[in-house]
């Protein structure tokens, strides 16, 4: 099996800043937002199942998923939240294991916003977190969603928090500084992780 590193962070913290420096390295990528888009893709049964249960009012006229209709019907119920959770994530988490499983590279980097939260470090061999601090976080975030801060401030209380993520950190990539200054420097941590989980993976499979 592919050593797996597990790369995890907040909302706007950069997991895809620093996922795309990986890729650019040429190393397999499973995204668990990718695959969670996969999975209700149009025409599949899981969106035949959410358009059964919410109403046709969640499909948007090209038959895709309208995540704003959605969002809006199961924003503060927790029934219909738990409803969703239960019939989504057994299935993102099987398609995203059965993805891990079907690499051939000597490690994959496996992307997952609530990868703490969610028990998935279990599967990994190791963890990287990438680090900002929660006042550059919001900002971020705030910024890139067109946000507001409350709307921010909740996601990132539902999130665990900084010092909770980084107690399972094994590897950590802080982010704060602004990419104009540390692009050159992420590059560089970048490599030198990859090369070091060329290695270990390596010695996994000796
Ligand atoms: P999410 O989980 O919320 O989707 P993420 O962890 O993948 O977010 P990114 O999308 O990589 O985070 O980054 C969040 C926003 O901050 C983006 O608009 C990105 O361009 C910007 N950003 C990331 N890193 C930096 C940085 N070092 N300096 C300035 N802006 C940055």
């Amino acid at each position: 099996m592919t050593y797996i590193i597990g790369l995890t962070g907040g909302i706007g913290s950069g997991k895809s800043t620093i996922a795309d420096l990986f890729a650019e390295l040429g190393v397999p990528i499973v995204d668990a937002d990718v695959v969670a888009r996969e999975v209700v893709a149009p025409g599949s049964p899981l969106l035949a199942q959410i358009a059964e249960h919410f109403g046709q009012q969640v499909i948007t006229a090209e038959g895709g998923l309208d995540r704003a209709a959605l969002r809006q019907i199961v924003f503060a119920d927790k029934d219909k939240t738990e409803w969703l959770n239960q019939l989504l994530h057994p299935v993102i988490r099987q398609r995203m294991l059965r993805q891990l499983q079907q690499q051939t590279a000597l490690y994959v980097l496996w992307v997952v916003p609530l990868l703490i939260e969610n028990k998935l470090t279990e599967y990994c061999d190791r963890v990287l977190v990438v680090d900002v601090s929660e006042a550059i976080q919001l900002q971020r975030a705030v910024r890139r969603d067109n946000s507001n801060i409350q709307q921010i401030k909740k996601i990132m209380q539902a999130q665990v928090s900084r010092q909770q993520r980084l107690a399972k950190a094994d590897d950590v990539i802080n982010n704060d500084r602004p990419l104009s200054e540390s692009e050159k420097d992420l590059r560089a941590q970048v490599l030198q992780l990859h090369q070091y989980y060329l290695a270990l993976a390596g010695k996994k499979h000796e």
